[in-house]
């Protein structure tokens, strides 16, 4: 673990998607309209930035392709800030519910915009609403075949476990394709349940204090803290979209605290990017010739 500037480093990640785009509202009949609704992402976003300007931090931002595609300054503002650009595919359909050829198909479109956009490579992906479970563990050698070094997407909330860790795991998976990380949001132990602390709904439920304390159990025990949020969070103003009560109450909960919850988290914690805590700095720098030269062919 990194102790430099007296604090370990943990990694801090958003996933950049539109308030209408969420799991939770899907419908094939709202994803027809997704050019209708009012878009919120880009203010949200630059909103972020600006929060994590004034704390000197830098994160990783899972961008869709869809909104690279209709944002493409935003994408590149993020990047020449030293932010770290990611893939959170392009059309944020479930990994469950698509085949192995539709979701190569959505993970290549999305990482080939995003790099078009930066000159950099993307490196990371994260699924929609954590969607490589037991059952798609499949996607983890299409992504190394398209060319990503890690995923974020397997997520063992509420699962049980005797590990007193939680499921904290920043490791290596072996595919029929090769080695990925998988870097998973943090879960804590209680009572042999993984509870999730790693931010969206969970960081919006629990008062800031609790969080804190649920945070810092984690991090005395050597965890390296992964947590997410949308932009769409920090907007209490968004249009409110209809469907189950259920994902109304928990996409809608406190969004008016969420802003000021992250600049406490971010004066009490330390955070960067994921890419810079899974590839060591020489690596990346190698990559990132290795595709000027590829794109200057
Ligand atoms: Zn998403």
């Amino acid at each position: 673990m990194s102790v430099t500037g007296g604090k370990p480093l943990h990694c801090l990640s958003f996933d950049v998607e539109e308030h209408f785009q969420v799991s939770a509202f899907w419908s094939e009949a709202r994803r027809q309209q997704w050019d209708k609704y009012e878009s919120r992402v880009e203010n949200n976003t630059r909103k972020l930035v600006e929060l994590l300007a004034q704390h000197d931090t830098k994160a990783t931002f899972f961008v869709l392709g869809w909104v690279a595609e209709r944002y493409p300054d935003l994408v590149k503002a993020l990047a020449n800030q030293g932010h770290e650009i990611a893939s959170h595919g392009y059309g944020h359909e479930l990994v469950t519910t698509q085949s192995p050829e539709q979701f190569r198909d959505d993970v290549r479109k999305a990482k080939s915009i995003l790099e078009g956009l930066t000159g950099s490579p993307v490196w990371g992906y994260r699924a929609p609403s954590f969607s490589i479970t037991a059952e798609s563990q499949w996607a983890l050698a299409i992504l190394v075949e398209e060319g990503y070094r890690y995923d974020s997407s397997m997520y063992d909330r509420f699962q049980r476990s005797e590990n007193a860790r939680g499921s904290n795991r920043i490791v290596q998976i072996d595919t029929t394709a090769g080695r990925i990380w998988e870097i998973s949001p943090s879960t804590l132990n209680v009572c042999g349940f993984q509870v999730p602390v790693a931010g969206g709904g969970y960081f919006r439920l629990f008062p800031y204090a609790t969080s804190k304390t649920l945070l810092q159990r984690l991090e005395k025990q050597g965890v390296k803290l992964v947590m997410y949020l949308h932009p769409w969070e920090i907007d209490p103003e968004q249009p409110r979209m209809g469907g189950p009560w259920i994902s109304q109450f928990r996409h809608y909960l406190n969004l008016q605290k969420t802003q000021e919850r992250l600049s406490r988290l971010l004066t009490d914690f330390r955070f960067g990017p994921m890419r810079d805590i899974v590839c060591p700095v020489s690596v990346m720098y190698q990559e990132k010739d290795l595709l000027v030269a590829v794109t200057e062919k």
